[in-house]
C-alpha cells in the first residue's frame, strides 16, 4: 500500500466523525443556528492564541502541501476541531437563503454509501444486472412519477424496446446532472441542436453553429444568460418578454409576438419557460398557450422547473405547473427541494430525443469504452460528464424511505410557511415590512422593510436606489446576524429587497414561525 492505513486509528476517526455528525443533525437547537458555532478568528489574532491553540496556528500558518503527510489522526483533529465548527448549517430548518433544502436521513446515508463504494456511473449495463445501473434507471422512473409525467420506463427494457414504445406519445426519459446550471446548459445544447435538424437542415453537432438561434425567456433565472454565454449563443441573443414576469393576464399574447417576430427576422426560437420564478416563485399564466405558440413557429420548449416543479407533487398546488409535459426537455434540482445532498439535479427530456439528438452532441466514443449499440444508452453518451458520481442512489433512497405522501408534506409545508411569512406582512405588520407581489403562490416570500416618509418623499432615481440599498442591506445584515434564520438578498422590480425561501424537509410553522417571527419583529423596529 502506497499510503499508511492503520484500522485502528481509521475505526477510531470514524467514530469520532460519527459522533461529532451525530450530535450536529440529532440536536434540533444546533441545527436551526444559522451561523457557524465557532468562527475562525482573525487571522491577526493567531500569533495571540499561538501558546494555547498550536492546532490552530498550524491551520493557519502553514500555507502550501506538507512535504510529509500529517497523518489521519492529525488530518481528523483539525476537520472536527476547528474546520467543521467554523461552517455554517445551511441544511438547518431556518435557513432560507437562495433555494437550498437539506439532506433527508436517507439521502445522507446513502450518500454516504456512494462516497464510498465510489461507483463511476458512467456506463449502464442492465445485463449484468449491476445493482448501480437497476438503481440508475429505478430511481429515474421514481422521479418522473413523483413530477407525474408519463414514461414508459421500466427495467432491463433494450434500445430496442424503447425505440418501439416511443414511437408516439408523450414519453420522458431522466437523467442527474451536477444541478439546475447543468441542466438549464444541457436543455439549450439539445434545444440548438433541435432547431439546427428541425428548423434549419444542419447539424451543429457537426457543422458548427451559425449564430441564427435566440432564445426566448420570461423571468429567467440567471444561469439562462450563463448557459447562453457557456454555449457560444451569447448573452444578447436572450430575449426577455417581460421584466414582470407573466404574472398578469395577456403576456402570452405578447409572448407570441416576439416568437413570431423572431421568426420572420429568419432566427430559430428556443423557448426557455420559467416554472417557478426565483424571486417570487410565480408561474406562466398558460403553458398550453405558449406551448401551442411553439409548435406553430416551429420552436423548441425547455421548462426550468428547478424548485417550482415540486408544485406537482401536491394536489394544492399541481394546477401552478400544469402544461409541463408539453415541454420538450425540462430541469428540475435534486439537491434543492428533493433535499438530497449536493451535487445533484435533474434533466428529464423526450425519449424519442435520445438517439436523434442527444447522443449527436454527448456522445463521447473511445476505444476502451464499450458502446451502447445494443443496450440502454450510457450516461456518459447522453449527459455532459463521462465519469459521474453515483447519484441516483440518494435520490432513490429518499423516495422510496418517504415516498409521494412524504414528499407532499415538505412541500406543503413548505409552502404554508412561506403563506404564513407572507400574510404576517401583509396584513398584520405592514406597518413594518412591505411583500413586493400581490400573491405568495408557493415557498417564496420576496419583501423588503417598509419605506420611511422620507425615502417615500424621494424622487425616484440612483439616489433613491442608493438609499433603499443601503437600507436593505443593513436590515439584512442585522437579521441574518441574529442566527435565528438566514435570508437573502435580491432585486425586485427595481427594488432592493430580502427573499425567503423556504424549501428544508424539517421546517415546520409549529417550530420554526414563532421565534423567527419575533426576531424579524424586532430587527424591523430597531430605528437605524
Ligand atoms: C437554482 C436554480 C437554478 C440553478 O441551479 P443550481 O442547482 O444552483 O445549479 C436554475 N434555475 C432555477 C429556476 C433555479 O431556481
Amino acid at each position: 500500500m502506497a499510503l499508511p492505513f492503520d484500522n485502528t486509528s481509521f475505526h477510531a476517526a470514524i467514530a469520532r466523525i460519527t459522533l461529532q455528525m451525530e450530535k450536529r443533525l440529532d440536536n434540533l437547537e444546533t441545527a436551526r443556528q444559522t451561523l457557524p458555532p465557532q468562527p475562525f478568528p482573525p487571522t491577526k489574532k493567531v500569533a495571540e492564541c499561538a501558546p494555547t491553540d498550536p492546532g490552530l496556528v498550524e491551520l493557519l500558518l502553514s500555507p502550501g502541501i506538507p512535504q510529509e503527510g500529517k497523518g489521519l489522526d492529525k488530518a481528523v483533529d483539525l476537520l472536527l476541531q476547528y474546520i467543521v465548527p467554523a461552517i455554517a448549517d445551511s441544511a438547518g430548518p431556518r435557513y432560507f437563503g437562495l433555494v437550498t433544502g437539506g439532506a433527508t436521513p436517507a439521502s445522507l446515508l446513502a450518500d454516504w454509501i456512494v462516497s464510498v463504494v465510489d461507483q463511476n456511473a458512467i456506463l449502464h449495463s442492465p445485463r449484468a444486472m449491476s445493482g448501480y445501473s437497476v438503481i440508475m434507471d429505478l430511481s429515474m422512473r421514481m422521479v418522473l412519477d413523483l413530477f407525474e409525467l408519463p414514461t414508459t420506463l421500466h427495467l432491463a427494457e433494450s434500445a430496442q424496446h424503447r425505440a418501439l414504445q416511443a414511437s408516439d406519445g408523450i414519453d420522458f426519459r431522466a437523467l442527474t446532472t451536477t444541478g439546475s446550471t447543468a441542466s438549464n446548459v444541457m436543455g439549450m445544447a439539445v434545444g440548438r441542436q433541435w432547431l439546427g435538424i428541425h428548423d434549419r437542415k444542419v447539424d451543429y453537432s457537426q457543422e458548427g453553429y451559425d449564430g441564427q438561434v435566440v432564445v426566448v425567456t420570461n423571468m429567467a433565472h440567471a444561469t439562462v444568460w450563463k448557459a447562453a454565454s457557456i454555449l457560444g449563443i451569447g448573452r444578447k441573443q436572450v430575449i426577455e418578454v417581460s421584466e414582470m414576469g407573466m404574472d398578469v393576464g395577456g403576456n402570452e399574447t405578447i409572448f407570441e409576438n416576439v416568437v413570431k417576430e423572431q421568426k420572420r427576422a429568419g432566427k430559430s426560437v428556443l423557448v426557455f419557460l420559467s416554472f417557478g420564478e426565483v424571486n417570487t416563485g410565480i408561474f406562466p399564466m398558460n403553458t398550453y398557450r405558449i406551448a401551442n405558440v411553439c409548435e406553430n413557429n416551429n420552436a423548441y420548449l425547455h421548462i426550468d422547473g428547478a424548485f417550482g416543479i415540486y408544485a406537482r407533487c401536491s394536489p394544492d398546488y399541481s394546477h401552478l405547473a400544469r402544461g409541463l409535459e408539453k415541454a420538450h426537455s425540462i430541469t428540475a434540482c435534486g439537491h434543492k427541494w428533493l433535499n438530497v445532498p449536493y451535487d445533484c439535479g435533474f434533466f428529464i427530456y423526450r425519449s424519442h430525443l435520445e438517439k436523434s439528438i442527444l447522443e449527436p452532441i454527448f456522445s463521447s466514443s473511445a476505444a476502451y469504452l464499450p458502446s451502447s449499440e445494443s443496450g440502454p444508452t450510457h450516461p456518459m453518451n447522453i449527459s455532459i460528464e463521462n465519469s459521474q458520481r453515483f447519484r441516483s442512489l440518494p435520490v432513490w433512497a429518499t423516495l422510496y424511505a418517504y415516498g409521494r405522501n412524504g414528499y407532499q408534506k415538505i412541500i406543503e409545508e413548505n409552502c404554508r410557511y412561506a403563506k404564513k411569512l407572507y400574510d404576517w406582512m401583509k396584513y398584520e405588520r405592514s406597518d413594518l415590512y412591505t411583500v413586493l407581489t400581490e400573491q405568495c403562490p408557493l415557498n417564496i416570500v420576496v419583501f423588503a422593510q417598509k419605506l420611511t416618509p422620507e425615502l417615500e418623499a424621494m424622487p425616484e432615481g440612483e439616489a433613491q436606489t442608493q438609499a433603499l440599498s443601503k437600507r436593505n442591506a443593513e436590515l439584512l445584515k442585522r437579521i441574518n446576524e441574529t442566527g435565528v434564520a438566514y435570508f437573502s438578498p435580491t432585486v425586485w422590480k427595481g427594488r432592493p429587497a430580502i427573499r425567503a425561501a423556504i424549501s428544508n424537509w424539517r421546517t415546520t410553522v409549529e417550530a420554526d414561525w414563532e421565534p423567527v417571527r419575533a426576531m424579524l419583529e424586532q430587527q424591523a423596529s430597531i430605528v437605524a
